[in-house]
């Protein structure tokens, strides 16, 4: 099984970590393996918020030889160049950082599904996944916490099939 390793930017809650290993696990045939934490990078900050690319580049300095991928969860707000947020930034083939600053709610159910849905969107782009134009579809593009409470958690047939024939070229699957 390829691995897939986890960082948190900042402290994360461990529900969230476990999530994510099971989004890695399910959809996606990774073996996820926890690193801990790093603190964030200060020279990458503005007001509370990370820069999203800048934090990465961080997070795949730290990824061990053996791990295929990195993934980062952080909860701290992301934001991008020319962009007020992200939900998440990704590197195909390399690693992706979810943020889960603006996916809170009273509602656990609903804040697991929406880090499941994210750290699902942001892993298909490592995979190499394209935004996709149907809107239930996992790969659609989310510019509101109401897109993404629109799309469901799974990939639709098309993106699925294009899934699947990246993890073959892997050997993941
Ligand atoms: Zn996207
Ligand atoms: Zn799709």
């Amino acid at each position: 099984m390829a691995i897939c390793s986890i960082l948190s930017v900042g402290y994360s809650l461990p529900e969230v970590i476990s999530e994510t290993e099971e989004v890695l696990i399910r959809k996606f045939d990774l073996e996820p393996a926890y690193e801990g934490s790093i603190p964030p990078d200060p020279t990458a900050s503005r007001e509370g918020q990370l820069l999203a690319e800048r934090q990465l580049q961080n997070v795949l300095l730290e990824k061990p030889n053996e791990a295929l991928f990195a993934l980062a969860v952080t909860p701290y707000d992301l934001y991008s160049r020319g962009l007020n947020f992200v939900f998440g930034v990704a590197f195909p083939f390399k690693g992706a950082i979810v943020s889960y600053a603006r996916l809170l709610s009273e509602n656990r159910d609903l804040f697991f599904s929406r880090v499941r849905k994210e750290v699902t969107h942001e892993m298909g782009h490592v995979f190499g996944l394209p935004h996709c134009p149907n809107p239930h579809c996992v790969m659609h593009f989310s510019n509101s916490l109401a897109d993404t409470d629109r799309k469901g958690e799974d990939f639709c047939p098309a993106c699925k099939k294009k899934l699947d024939a990246v993890k073959r070229r892997l050997k993941i699957l």
